[in-house]
């Protein structure tokens, strides 16, 4: 671990000044008033670590506001001067100040500070861009821009995430391996980690096993258990904690943030926050105050390995067309086991079995026979929807839409005529008005009818059959009948076209058990004596309980 000695590196005179005003800087100031605060306080840092300020020549303020790097006149200045090996770094509030998130200059930036060994200052840390932790970092700050730049604000202020960049640990429990501690720095007292050496050994031979002897998680895990180590979770070692610890930054003695929280991913068309794992990539990374125990150089190869483990696996999404389908009657998913040998070759069918068998019991079944079922299934509702669409009881639908319009048709009539007799019973020219008498049996008439036309609708409005497309349903199982049976369409496929058609299916299954073989007596003639035999053979028969399934249909 390295910690900067500022005035070892540099003197306020190879020091470069870069100001520049962002939308994230409050807009009831001006430019110029925006530039002299951050000034002010560039200057402050480097009276504390340098002992003085960087010289009025060496400063550059962006009054003008380009998007690009060309469209900056100051900030091209800097590039320029950089390439001289007298100064040898530049001093910016933020990195964002930089660079506004555009990729192409900030790929630009980073070769150029790279090539000419400019380090990027900021009062919260410093980055060596020869370093290949700092280069990511300030790589993905300046492509993060305005985005990123409101994070850091937001949690700036609470105050942790600069704790951490100070390399102080501020978790609550220590990572495996470490204890915590605390360290004064002026009258400040700062939490940190120091090893702890029984917990720091294990964590030493993990990534040895890992890296040297290029063991994998699972046969680590077992070693680990065998030698009656016990892990920092649980009774057993897991392959998940190991890949937790494998990619540890705080084992070579840096601190972390995690940089995202939640993230929304689109599955499926469709739009879902997690909250998952953050990867290497996403924490924000500084250096710590602690130790480290493991070496860089091992730690760097244990990511590479696990680079590439995870890259092999990278095309098997879903493998078993039954995800997110099949349930066990303990309530867990099932899932998909293949059973193989060490050249690859098939050891045994594959075999569909309760997620925690272990402790519910259920017994598995061939994964053959559970789509031979499922087949089944489908192929009795094919014919099911076929009988339904041959007796029409799609074009019941029709008819009775026919029936309604008709009646809303005949109604409209009957107001019609309603209206006219009125108009004709109060006929302006006596001569021409219908007499009393005759309105009032033709309107008694005319309101019966309407009475009896608006109950017919009623009555055809609530017996409305219910709108199902038994077409539509027949393509959809067929699609998904035809998919099961190919042995050509991936899984995640089936897994899509039968999520079409069924909403869950229940299992069930009594565990199977071994069947005694029973002695039976018999008198052996030509030896005449008494003798015994087995009715079956030792070993290999078992019960085999039926499978019972409970499918939800999507009709
Ligand atoms: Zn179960």
């Amino acid at each position: 671990m390295y910690q900067f000695n500022y005035s070892d590196l540099f003197t306020p005179e190879e020091l470069l000044v870069y100001l520049r005003k962002s939308r994230s800087d409050d807009p009831t100031l001006s430019v110029e008033e925006v530039l002299e605060k951050h000034e002010a306080m560039l200057d402050e840092w480097c009276e504390r670590h340098l002992g003085g300020v960087v010289p009025e020549e060496n400063k550059y303020r962006e009054v003008v506001s380009g998007e690009t790097i060309d469209d900056r006149p100051e900030i091209q200045k800097v590039l320029k001067k950089i390439e001289s090996p007298r100064y040898k770094g530049v001093l910016v509030v933020e990195v964002s100040r930089l660079s506004r998130g555009d990729l192409e200059d900030a790929g630009r930036l980073i070769k150029l500070f790279r090539y000419t060994h400019t380090y990027v200052i900021t009062p919260q840390k410093t980055y060596d861009i020869r370093d290949e932790y700092d280069r990511d970092m300030i790589e993905r700050e300046l492509k993060r821009g305005n985005e990123y730049l409101e994070y850091t604000k937001k949690i700036m202020n609470n105050g942790r995430l600069l704790s951490v960049s100070q390399g102080n640990y501020i978790g609550s429990v220590p990572p495996y391996g470490f204890d915590k501690t605390w360290v004064q720095e002026g009258r400040r007292k700062c939490p940190t980690l120091k090893e702890n050496k029984e917990q720091a050994d294990v964590v030493r031979m993990i990534f040895d096993m890992y890296v040297n002897k290029d063991m994998g998680r699972t046969s680590i895990c077992y070693a680990l258990d065998d030698m009656g180590i016990k892990p920092p979770k649980g009774e057993f070692w897991s392959p998940a904690a190991l890949k937790d610890m494998l990619e540890n930054v705080h084992y070579i003695g840096k601190v972390k943030w995690n940089w995202r929280k939640t993230v929304t991913i689109v599955e499926d068309g469709e739009i879902r926050k997690t909250n998952p794992k953050s990867k290497v990539g996403e924490y924000l990374i500084y250096d710590g105050k602690h130790e480290g125990i493991v070496s860089e150089e091992l730690f760097n190869a244990a990511q590479a390995k696990q680079g590439r483990n995870h890259r092999a696996k990278a095309n098997t999404k879903v493998r078993n067309p039954l995800a997110g389908l099949l349930f066990c009657r303990c309530g867990r998913g099932m899932s998909l086991r293949f059973y193989k040998n060490k050249d690859g070759s098939e050891k045994a069918p594959p075999r569909v079995l309760c997620n925690e068998q272990a402790r519910c019991h259920t017994g598995s079944c061939l994964y053959d026979e559970m789509i031979d079922r499922i087949v089944a299934i489908l192929e009795q509702c094919i014919e099911d929807f076929e009988l339904r669409i041959k007796n029409d009881e799609g074009d019941s639908i029709k008819l009775h839409a026919r029936l309604i319009k008709n009646l809303e048709k005949k109604m409209k009539d009957l107001q019609a005529q309603e209206l006219s007799q009125w108009e004709a019973q109060s006929h302006p020219d006596p001569a021409q008005r219908m007499p009393a008498e005759i309105f009032k049996q033709l309107n008694a008439k005319l309101l019966k009818e309407k009475e009896e036309v608006q109950q017919a609708l009623c009555k055809a409005y609530e017996s409305m059959p219910d709108p199902v497309d038994y077409e539509e349903k027949l393509l959809k199982f067929k699609d998904a009948l035809s998919a099961l049976r190919d042995p050509a369409v991936d899984a995640q496929r089936k897994n899509r076209l039968l999520k079409a058609c069924i909403e869950r299916i229940d299992y069930s299954r009594e565990k199977p058990e071994r069947i005694k073989s029973q002695q039976v007596r018999y008198y052996d003639k030509e030896l005449k004596k008494t003798r015994y035999k087995s009715t079956l053979n030792t070993g290999g028969n078992w019960t085999s309980p039926p499978v019972e399934l409970d499918v939800k249909l999507k009709v």
